[in-house]
């Protein structure tokens, strides 16, 4: 259990295994998505992310047939 890096009043259990620092829900985004992160198949917030960006692409595909 640790503190958010950008909410220090807001208690988290998930943490970047490569920064080492803990994210709240708000701001669960990988820091490097770019760079080869080798806890990332582990990582819930590479997992978070990647769902996020799977959604938002979906959500562009949707507006550009209409
Ligand atoms: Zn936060």
């Amino acid at each position: 259990m640790g503190r958010c890096t950008n909410h220090p009043d807001r208690e988290t259990t998930t943490m970047c295994m490569k920064h080492e620092i803990y994210l709240c829900e708000d701001c669960l985004t990988c820091r490097d998505p770019e760079i080869y992160c080798k806890h990332r198949t582990s990582c819930p917030i590479w997992f978070v992310h990647k769902e996020r960006r799977r959604a938002e692409r979906k959500e562009r595909e949707r507006e550009g047939k209409e």
